[in-house]
């Protein structure tokens, strides 16, 4: 091509392309970038991950990235490559936990991967730990903040709990229980900030799916805002009183999530019966699109659970991540 022609090529074929592109960036309002962070866990994270892709990308709101680690004790120079761009992204969702088991534990990040997190979250970036999520990094005393409350042992922090009158109850560390869980079984999640964006809306009271529910988590709960708890029976191995479930931690700028449902063992039995229930699959997606605005624009679903009645949506679709 000479030069002539490439100028009027560059005008007839380019300029529209240009004006077509932009004209349809303008009626598709952007999608919010989130970025799940995954590779090793003591549960199925190889299904766990690309499930809340798949959940998050029914929403229709958002742009979903899978970071993947490593496999467990993969040769260091595997980690060079793994230098997830955490302020390329709106939210960062934590899938990935390093201490199981205890007596051959995963991987930490590599420290560098530590301090971009770390920055990340700084400077306004904001997290979402799910389930396992709240187990990992025991000793990283900043993601021990961010979070508050971790799997932990009852000597490596306080504890907090709601009681019968709804207030809250600080245990100091040493006394009482660690962390833990009873068998799997249905549990009624109860909403405690119902004016908060992710919950406004939203039945106060509804029945999970079979689940863990966490109970005695251990950590430097400072700053925690909980937003819902479930009631850990005593027949069901628990506590007797209302246990955190969901809350947020700001630090510095930026604000961090916990939700500590979401349990996918990596049994053969196992179908992800909880990330399969419509009340988590509607908080993950409002959480989401909270943490990165701000406010939430989804409707309530007409199939969100009711207060004795489980409601579970059909089974994934996803093909299993594979180590690398
Ligand atoms: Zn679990």
């Amino acid at each position: 091509m000479n030069r002539a022609i490439l100028v009027l090529w560059a005008v007839a074929v380019g300029l529209p392309l240009a004006l077509a592109l932009t004209l349809n960036a303008q009626a598709e309002p952007e999608k919010i970038k989130v970025l799940i962070v995954t590779g090793q866990n003591n549960h199925a994270w190889y299904n766990m991950a690309p499930a809340m892709k798949e959940i998050l990308d029914a929403a229709g709101l958002f742009d979903v990235t899978i970071a993947q680690t490593p496999s467990k004790h993969a040769p260091p120079e595997q980690w060079d490559h793994f230098n997830p761009k955490f302020t390329d992204y709106k939210v960062v969702l934590i899938d990935y936990n390093d201490t199981y088991p205890r007596n051959d534990p995963g991987d930490r990040w590599p420290a560098r991967v530590d301090k971009a997190f770390e920055s990340y979250i700084r400077h306004g970036g904001r997290a979402l730990s799910v389930h396992a999520g709240n187990n990992a990094f025991d000793g990283w005393i900043e993601y021990e903040q961010m979070i508050g409350l971790l799997w932990r042992n009852n000597k490596q922090g306080d504890r907090i709990y709601i009681d019968h009158d709804g207030h809250e109850v600080r245990v100091p560390k040493g006394k009482g229980p660690g962390a833990g869980h009873g068998p799997r079984h249905e549990y009624v999640m109860e909403h405690r900030d119902t004016e908060h964006p992710v919950f406004k809306g939203l039945p106060k009271r509804w029945l999970h799916a079979e689940d863990e529910l966490y109970h005695g988590q251990r950590g430097p709960a400072q700053n925690m805002h909980i937003c819902a708890t479930a009631h850990s029976a005593k027949n069901q191995r628990g506590t007797g009183v209302h246990e955190p479930m969901i809350w947020q931690i700001p630090y510095h700028d930026g604000l961090v999530m916990t939700n500590v449902m979401g349990h996918w063992g990596r049994g053969k039995n196992e179908t992800g019966i909880p990330l399969r229930c419509a009340g988590f699959q509607t908080i993950l997606c409002r959480s989401v699109e909270y943490l990165a605005t701000g406010k939430v624009t989804q409707p309530v679903p007409d199939d969100f659970p009711t207060e004795d009645k489980v409601s579970l949506r059909p089974p994934f679709k996803f093909e299993p991540l594979i180590e690398e």
